[in-house]
């Protein structure tokens, strides 16, 4: 199955005509299993110290990506916003908090976000940086950026937008630099995930994608494509549960 997006109740700076806060609105109030857990977690170790975990952003659609990056380019005093294909936001991977109301000292919420496989996309926890507030749950796709970053980036030279690619085609979103070809770029990601050495994310399977499918006992030549997806990904269901399951294991 694709990786779901369920979705969340929670606080956001947004206020009703009275001035009272609202819940998230539910365009954006969606995540995937592992990024709710943590948020949920996140919010909870919060209160515990008095502080509260306030939301601005979660997901975005390709159309909202697409504006968010329109309104960026139209004035400049707006922060910067990639373009569609490029943020963990369009896959329900990232969220973006109200630093004031954390209540806690910038580097003591990275620690607690550590704990449950959140990072930071700044480097130092300075909380008047831009994109201090922006945190990521990047689940098995860090796997991706791990692969890249070893290789010198893939195509575009960005282990980081490699992962991001994972992460929204896990979804099952298309990337637009793939083209048509989202199936044969979600099983390229796949297998990167599965720890394949395949070259680069291209929406090419050739001979050393191949090669890893017939590792897992797959033959793509005489599959469809969309029967190959779908064995590697209950594979991946198997390998990284938690980002499968939607109701949470009671511990
Ligand atoms: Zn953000």
């Amino acid at each position: 199955m694709k990786c779901p997006l369920i979705p969340i109740n929670i606080l956001s700076f947004y206020k009703d005509k009275t001035g009272a806060p609202i819940p998230l609105p539910a365009r954006m109030a969606k995540c995937t299993p592992d990024t709710h857990r943590a948020i949920t977690s996140l919010e909870k170790s919060l209160a515990e110290k008095g502080g509260e975990l306030i939301l601005s952003d979660l997901f975005r659609s390709y159309a909202m990506q697409d504006k968010a990056f329109c309104d960026h380019l139209s004035n400049s005093r707006r922060p910067y916003s990639p373009p569609p294909g490029e943020s963990f936001h369009e896959a329900g991977r990232a969220f973006d908090i109200d630093i004031n109301a954390i209540k806690i000292p910038l580097i003591e919420f990275w620690r607690m976000a550590a704990n449950v496989g959140v990072v930071p996309i700044i480097k130092q926890p300075k909380a008047h940086l831009s994109e201090a507030w922006h945190f990521e749950c990047r689940g098995s796709h860090q796997l991706l950026y791990n692969y890249f970053a070893s290789r010198g980036g893939g195509r575009f030279g960005s282990a980081y937008r490699e992962a991001v690619s994972s992460a929204i085609l896990s979804i099952g979103v298309n990337v637009d630099s793939f083209n048509d070809q989202l199936v044969e770029a979600t099983i390229q990601s796949s297998l990167i995930r599965l720890g394949k050495d395949i070259g680069n994310l291209d929406g090419e399977i050739g001979p050393r994608s191949k090669a890893g499918l017939e590792e897992l006992g797959l033959n793509y030549d005489v599959a469809g494509k969309k029967q190959i997806l779908g064995a590697v990904e209950r594979l991946l269901e198997r390998k990284f549960p938690g980002e499968y399951a939607v109701v949470a294991s009671v511990a």
